[in-house]
C-alpha cells in the first residue's frame, strides 16, 4: 500500500519512521510546504530501510500520491503569539482547504487519516471538505489516550498493555473520558484482578492514572516541546490495520450522530478494515461516564460550530 504523509514536521516524520519500521506500507511519500524538510526526513529514514522489510520512501509532490491507499494529514500552522484558538483554527482550515483539494484530485480512492490538532475539529473540517463516503475519513482521536490508559493500568497490575481492554472516548483533549467501568484484563474486570494481585485500584490510583493519561501531553511538551513518537506509532498501527484489512478495534474520531445531541466528530471504539471505519461500537457506560461523554460531545459541538469553510 502506498501511503502519503502531508506535513513532514515532528508528527509526520515520526509517523513515517514508525510506518517504515513496522512494515505498514510498501511505499511512503512525504510532502511538505518545506520541501527540503520532507527531503531530509525521507533521506534519513531511507537509510533505515536496509534494516526493515523492503519499503520505498521519498519526498514528493501531490502528483506522487497517485494510487495511494491512505494519506495521513499531519500538516498545520503553529499558534502565533497572541493568536486566539479561533484565529488559529481559521488559518488551519485554510491550509486544509488547499491540501484536501490536492489530495482528492490525486488520490481519490485513499482513506484520509487526520492527525493535526485539535484533531476532532480537523476531522470535522476534512470530512466536510472531502465529502467522502462515511468511514473514509479517520481522525487519530483518542488512539493515543487509549494506549496511555492501557500502559498505565498494565504497569499498575503487572500485565502487558496488549492484554488490557480499556478505552478512552470523547474529545482528544481535556474532556476525554476514561471508561473504567468496562475495563477488563483476560475477561476479568480490571479492578477485580487488581484486588486479586494485591494492587487495588484505589481512588488515588485512579486519580493518578487519569492524570497520567489526560495530562501526558502537557508534561511531555514541558520537557521536550512536543509529542510525536506515541502518535507516530499510533498512525503506523492504523496503517497496518488498513493495509491488512484486520478489522481491529481502535478509538478514532469520525463524524458521529450522537443521539439527541446531534452530530459531531468524536472518538469511540470503531472497527477498521481496508475501506476505513466499518462499524462503531457503542460503549457501555455508567451514569458518570455517560454524563462525561455528553459534556465532551457538547464541548466539541461548540468548537465545531465556529468552523467556517
Ligand atoms: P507537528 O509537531 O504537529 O508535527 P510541525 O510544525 O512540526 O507540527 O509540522 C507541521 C508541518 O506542516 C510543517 O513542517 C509545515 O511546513 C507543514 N505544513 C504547513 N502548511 C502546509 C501545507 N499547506 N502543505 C504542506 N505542509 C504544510
Amino acid at each position: 500500500m502506498k501511503v502519503g504523509i502531508v506535513g513532514s514536521g515532528l508528527v509526520g516524520s515520526s509517523a513515517a519512521y514508525a510506518t517504515v519500521m513496522t512494515g505498514a506500507a510498501s511505499e511512503v511519500v512525504l510532502i511538505d510546504l518545506n520541501h527540503k524538510l520532507a527531503q531530509a526526513h525521507a533521506e534519513d529514514i531511507l537509510h533505515a530501510t536496509p534494516f526493515t522489510e523492503p519499503v520505498r520512501i521519498g519526498a514528493g509532490d501531490y502528483g506522487d500520491l497517485d494510487g495511494a491507499g491512505a494519506v495521513v494529514l499531519c500538516c498545520g500552522v503553529a499558534q502565533r503569539p497572541g493568536e486566539t484558538r479561533l484565529q488559529l483554527l481559521e488559518r488551519n482550515a485554510a491550509v486544509f482547504r488547499q491540501v484536501v483539494g490536492q489530495v482528492m484530485t490525486h488520490a481519490p480512492e485513499a482513506v484520509l487519516i487526520v492527525a493535526s490538532n485539535p484533531v476532532d475539529i480537523m476531522t470535522e473540517v476534512v470530512s466536510r471538505l472531502a465529502q467522502l463516503p462515511a468511514g473514509r475519513v479517520i481522525g487519530t482521536g483518542t488512539i493515543l489516550d487509549t494506549a496511555r490508559f492501557r500502559t498505565l493500568v498494565g504497569e499498575h497490575i503487572g500485565v502487558a498493555p496488549h492484554s488490557i481492554h480499556a478505552y478512552v472516548v470523547g474529545e482528544h483533549g481535556d474532556s476525554e473520558v476514561l471508561v473504567w467501568s468496562s475495563a477488563k484484563v483476560g475477561g476479568v474486570p480490571v479492578e477485580e484482578f487488581a484486588d486479586q494481585v494485591g494492587h487495588p485500584i484505589t481512588a488515588e490510583v485512579k486519580r493518578q492514572i487519569d492524570d497520567g493519561v489526560r495530562r501526558a501531553a502537557y508534561r511531555i511538551i514541558e520537557g521536550k516541546g512536543a509529542t510525536y513518537h506515541g502518535i507516530g506509532a499510533g498512525i503506523a498501527m492504523l496503517l497496518r490495520v488498513l493495509r491488512g484489512d484486520t478489522r481491529s478495534v481502535l478509538t478514532v474520531s469520525a463524524p458521529t450522530e450522537f443521539g439527541d445531541l446531534g452530530p459531531v466528530s468524536v472518538s469511540l471504539p470503531r472497527v477498521i478494515g481496508a475501506e476505513g471505519i466499518v462499524a462503531t461500537l457503542e460503549p457501555v457506560l455508567n451514569a458518570e461516564e455517560n454524563a462525561a461523554i455528553r459534556r465532551s460531545v457538547q464541548i466539541l459541538q461548540q468548537a465545531a460550530a465556529t468552523i467556517r469553510l
